[in-house]
């Protein structure tokens, strides 16, 4: 699906900054790191930058994958909707590129904490990934 329909199917205006930013988030395994989205996109006002991605975020398009040292990751989503994200994916960060991706489960991750409901898990694992321990 290219990136005007998938933002006319969760009820947004087909705009240039955000075919940009959808754009910018690739095929959607790799979450990007907010100061790299803004190099990218240097022709976009930076208000305009973060408040879009806010929007995409509200509208399920979007979610945040990590927020570590000041710097926030941005990934596509999947299958979420304008009324909710359900993810059910872990966010690998490998120490050694500093890379952060999506990683989907072949399984749901269940598990239960005593006397909580959990509306909502997320995950962040570290190491190496495969290109670094290739
Ligand atoms: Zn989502
Ligand atoms: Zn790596
Ligand atoms: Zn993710």
């Amino acid at each position: 699906m290219d990136a005007a329909t998938t933002l006319k199917n969760h009820d947004l205006r087909v705009t240039k900054i955000r075919l940009a930013i959808l754009e910018a988030l690739g095929d959607g395994h790799q979450a990007k790191p907010y100061g790299e989205l803004q190099a990218a996109l240097g022709e976009f006002d930076r208000t305009t930058l973060y408040r879009t991605l806010l929007a995409l975020i509200d509208k399920g398009l979007i979610h945040k994958a990590l927020e570590e040292n000041g710097e926030s990751y941005y990934a596509l989503c999947g299958g979420c909707t304008t009324h909710a994200h359900t993810h059910d994916h872990i966010h690998f960060k490998c120490n050694d590129c500093g890379t952060v991706e999506c990683l989907h489960l072949s399984s749901e991750i269940g598990f239960t904490l005593p006397g909580v409901a959990i509306d909502s898990l997320e995950i962040t694992a570290k190491g190496t990934c495969s290109a670094c321990s290739a």
